[in-house]
């Protein structure tokens, strides 16, 4: 293009020119470098250093650019950087075996993907060729990426501009905090949600249902952890009416919550479980659906009616490799659960004593929301410039956080120390006392 050679060395201007932003108005977009990162620190353009309490999309848990990863990387593109998956190879097979050991017992082939919506899309096919039906039951707080079925499951604004994929019904699911039940408790909040989810059920027809869809925690929704009883309850209901469970554990999975899967803190055991993010930190793009020896051996004689070129990309494999040895010798997914029970969650909790515009925190590891009320009594949501402030202003300090809507995510990577949490907790304190908060 005419003029290119004059910004060619320049990320933020050739950004600007030729690159189409998601979720966003084109025009509206304010490019930010980053040029490097380490541990849970990113380094922009000038050289400057943040403190990172958002993991990108929620899916740095092993921090940036780890050795053993980049290593294993290295090695494999040396040997083989690309191959189809029909193939055997061993990195593939040992990415398999080790993700697949992560969950229940008796899950253990893995089909593999290149994210997290495509895990969540193929669950979903393979759900409705198990069963036979069609709808698909989700939760109107959620996200499943930004597919065809995965977009039309998701319980937020971005499935709206996309609904045209057919067969999707959504829930309430328990959010104590805003009661969609009226309860006042969380044993109350459980047994009414469980109570609407089979009603839903019944009005729906269960003999026209797939499969159930829901994140162990939901995520970009605001981090409800599910009270006890919930998923049992869920699980309880769909065996009742030969209805399949998929839980989501792209976002919560792989130490996030201080589990390896989130579901490993609840009592049941879904059908299949959909992963991305944390299987590899994101260092090649890969994602996959975990598959019950019930539901594989389907397909035994069977085609699976699904497939991507790169479904079990040799890099991507070597990535899920070396990310998965290396959280488990360090003890990454411990120090995600430590570093959440003794610094972050007491930590939050004490802003929440010290500013009244902290309505609620809640969550658990490495995976937490701070919901901002313009009033306690009321709740209403604190408005929007404000929240806007507090994003620009923590990021002025050094410190990045995730605002949605009315929450600041505080999802560091999991190998954060103590030292880099309480000092952005820190941050998070000015920041809030200089927003008026
Ligand atoms: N499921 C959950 C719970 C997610 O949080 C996301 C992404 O944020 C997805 C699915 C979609 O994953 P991807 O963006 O890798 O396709």
């Amino acid at each position: 293009f005419p003029g290119d050679s004059t910004i060619w060395d320049d990320a933020s201007a050739l950004d600007k020119a030729h690159v189409f932003h998601s979720w966003s108005a084109q025009g509206k977009v304010h490019p930010f470098e980053i040029v490097s990162g380490h541990g849970s620190t990113l380094v922009d353009g000038q050289g400057r250093e943040y403190l990172d309490f958002t993991s990108q999309l929620v899916n740095v848990n092993i921090g940036y650019q780890h050795p053993r990863v980049i290593e294993g990387i290295v090695e494999q593109a040396r040997l083989m950087c690309t191959l189809g998956p029909g193939y055997a190879n061993l990195a593939r097979g040992r990415a398999a075996s080790l993700v697949a050991k992560r969950a229940p017992e008796g899950f253990s082939k893995v089909f593999f993907t290149n994210a997290g919506a495509d895990a969540n899309e193929n669950a979903i096919r393979a759900a409705r060729q198990f069963t036979g039906r069609d709808k698909i039951i989700s939760s109107y707080r959620s996200y499943h990426g930004n597919t065809g079925a995965a977009i039309a499951a998701t319980g937020d604004w971005r499935r709206k501009p996309n609904d045209y994929s057919r067969g999707h019904v959504h829930v309430m699911t328990p959010y104590l905090y805003r009661s969609p039940f009226f309860a006042e408790s969380e044993d109350e909040e459980c047994a009414r949600a469980l109570e609407h989810f089979e009603q839903v059920l019944r009005f729906e027809g269960p003999d026209t249902v797939a499969a159930v869809l829901l994140e162990s925690i939901p995520g970009t929704a605001g981090v409800m952890v599910p009270p006890d009883g919930y998923f049992e309850g869920v699980r309880e209901i769909t065996r009742k009416y030969g209805i399949l469970m998929i839980t989501d554990e792209v976002m919560a999975g792989f130490g996030r919550t201080g589990e390896w899967f989130a579901l490993d803190a609840f009592d049941y055991e879904p059908d299949l479980i959909t992963f991305a993010k944390g299987c590899n930190s994101g260092y090649v793009p890969a994602g996959g659906v975990i598959f019950s020896d019930e539901v594989a051996h389907a397909f035994d004689e069977r085609v699976f009616p699904g497939g991507l070129t790169y479904s079990g990309h040799p890099l991507a494999m070597a990535s899920i490799v070396a990310a998965q040895e290396a959280m488990e010798e360090e003890g990454i997914v411990a120090n995600a659960r430590r570093v959440g029970e003794k610094v972050i969650g007491p930590g939050l909790e004490d802003l929440k004593l010290r500013h009244r515009h902290i309505g609620d925190v809640r969550g658990k590891g490495v995976m937490w929301a701070v919901e901002m009320v313009s009033s306690r009594d009321d709740k209403h949501m604190l408005d929007a410039a404000t929240m806007a402030a507090i994003h620009t202003k923590a990021k002025e300090s050094g410190l990045l956080v995730d605002v949605h809507d009315n929450r600041i995510h505080v999802v560091p990577p999991c190998v954060i120390t103590d030292d880099e949490a309480k000092a952005g907790i820190a941050i998070l304190d000015e920041v809030l006392t200089a927003t008026g908060c």
